[in-house]
């Protein structure tokens, strides 16, 4: 070996030693997520969702372990489990329960508290909003935040859900807003509970015929042919709005007989 080469590894060695480490670290750091230790904030970053918010109308219609999940709040990584439910046992209505998913980044400042909270809860990476607690972060400064476009649609649409009996013409809207425009991955679980409440109140509202266009608007958007999406209406979701339908058809005949 020549006296200038050995000149030039002694130089380059302290980088080669330092990539080295990098490249452990690395891989230290992938082992770490693979294994679940680490929830990695990329994960949070590269979806733009950093907490998910669950929460059911409030028509006395649901059952215990549905109502149960009202308020509760997961970090993504929990949610991308593959057996992940939001409740602790089974819907006692056989899946009748409207329960709503709302994916959020939440920067304003009642949200970054409860992500705040979340992060501290540790391993469960869950927590429990009360339903003032629940209200106070619907009514925060939203629309003045950074992350107001990414959670237009599931504020709107979790604010509905409590509202729907108190001011059934803004649940309306919103309901409308989340079939019509929701079209981000993350607010794709919005839309089937969408219509299916928005039908539930044009038909408690007496609104027969807007009532019937949006069930067979439901039933034009999910036809059961073809190969089935995420987020697509279960069997239960399907057979509610049927009923729905037939009863709207017999309504709408006898009101014109
Ligand atoms: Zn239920």
């Amino acid at each position: 070996m020549s006296g200038s080469s050995a000149f030039v590894i002694s130089n380059i060695l302290p980088y080669l030693c330092g990539i080295l480490a990098l490249l452990l670290l690395w891989q230290y750091h992938q082992k770490q997520v693979l294994t679940g230790r680490i929830q990695s904030i990329d994960i949070f970053d590269r979806s733009g969702i950093r907490i998910y918010v669950f929460a059911t109308p409030d028509d006395g219609q649901i059952c215990k372990a549905c109502w149960e999940a009202n308020g509760m709040v997961y970090l993504p990584s929990q949610v991308a489990n593959k057996d992940f439910v939001p409740r602790s046992g089974p819907c006692a209505n056989s899946g009748r329960c409207t329960i709503v998913m709302a994916g959020m980044y939440g920067a304003w400042l009642e949200a970054r508290n409860v992500v705040h909270r979340l992060r501290a809860a540790g391993r469960t990476g869950s927590l429990k909003l009360s339903a003032q607690e629940l209200s106070e972060l619907l009514k925060g400064n939203w629309e003045q935040s950074v992350s107001a476009a990414t959670d237009r649609l599931a504020v709107l649409m979790l604010a509905a859900l409590s509202g729907e009996k108190k001011n059934p013409e803004a649940a309306i809207n919103a309901y409308r807003l989340a079939i019509r425009e929701a079209k981000e991955v993350h607010d794709l679980p919005l839309v089937v509970p969408a219509y299916l409440r928005l039908a539930e109140v044009l038909v408690n509202m007496s609104r027969t015929d807007e009532a019937l266009a949006l069930v067979q608007e439901f039933e034009e958007r999910y036809p059961r042919e073809g190969r089935t999406r995420p987020y697509d209406p279960t069997e239960t979701q399907r057979g509610l709005m049927a009923i729905k339908k037939s009863r709207l058809k017999t309504a709408s005949v006898g009101r014109r007989a």
